[in-house]
């Protein structure tokens, strides 16, 4: 489904991403865990296609097409969703308002017809139900005065009902209590499926006790530096990022 090959970027003419190799099969959830500037964020951002990055070397393939030539509308409607992609607070504009109007632009992107609002209430009302939320976030302006684990939640909303191929968590966890962690990973567990894959971007373990991943990958100095199973998270966890560097070989 994603097949990134040695892929290099750079932000104001300084190297982040330095030949990153990684390769996603659909169903599959993927952790990609690092110290803090290895260069996770860019990887999601570089994916979803934001500005400001310059994209060197390498290939991304989604779905067998270039997915670096594609503009960012055009990957949403792919099926590329980078949770953070609406993070931002706009008062005043209806939460259901809004994501109907994203959901029709990628639809219509695809050549498919719109949902009307009948049609978009239903699906809205099947999302909720699946992902046990009341519907008192419909109502309320995007993210406006919403706490760190309502934004979450409406992140993971967005997702139930965009649904995408490919959703991007980018520190989906940080900031979070128990609680809240619990029912983002919920949420992500109810929404796995078959021929949908997770890139689940963390600095800690702790949301992969609750998110179970088939891959964990180390991302350090701009490359995926060690894979695993899920243990690899543990020992991560037991011995710090620095035990890396004891067991990676510097790139000449
Ligand atoms: P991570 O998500 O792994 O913590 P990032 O991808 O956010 O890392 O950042 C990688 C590196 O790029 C860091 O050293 C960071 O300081 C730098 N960086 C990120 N964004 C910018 C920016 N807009 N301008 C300059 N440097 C940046
Ligand atoms: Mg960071
Ligand atoms: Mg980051």
């Amino acid at each position: 489904m994603l097949k990134i090959e040695n892929l290099h970027a750079s932000i104001n003419g300084r190297d982040i991403l330095k030949g990153l190799t990684l390769e996603v099969k659909p169903g599959e959830v993927h952790a990609i865990m690092g110290p803090n500037g290895a260069g996770k964020s860019t990887l999601g951002n570089v994916l979803a296609g934001r500005d400001g990055y310059e994209v060197g070397a390498g290939t991304v393939l989604f779905d067998g097409r270039d997915l670096l030539a594609r503009t960012p509308e055009q990957r949403a409607a792919d099926g590329v969703f980078l949770a953070f992609q609406y993070p931002v607070e706009i008062p005043g504009v209806n939460n259901t308002y809004f994501l109907r109007s994203a959901l029709n632009a990628q639809r219509k992107a695809r050549g498919e017809a719109e949902l009307d609002s009948m049609q978009f209430l239903r699906k809205v009302r099947e999302k909720l139900a699946v992902l046990h939320l009341d519907d008192r976030l419909l109502q309320r302006g995007v993210n406006e005065g919403f706490s760190g684990g309502e934004k979450k939640r409406n992140e993971i909303f967005q997702l139930a009902v965009l649904e995408p191929r490919l959703a991007i968590l980018d520190e989906t966890d940080s900031g979070l209590d128990i609680d809240a962690l619990k029912s983002v990973a919920d949420g992500v567990n109810a929404l796995r499926s078959p021929d949908r894959a997770f890139l689940v971007i963390t600095h800690y373990q702790r949301l992969l006790d609750y998110i179970r991943p088939d891959v964990v990958h180390v991302l350090a100095d701009g490359r995926i530096v060690e894979s695993g199973g899920p243990e690899l998270a543990l020992e991560l966890e037991a011995h710090g990022y620095a035990w890396l560097k004891d067991r990676v070989a510097p790139v000449a």
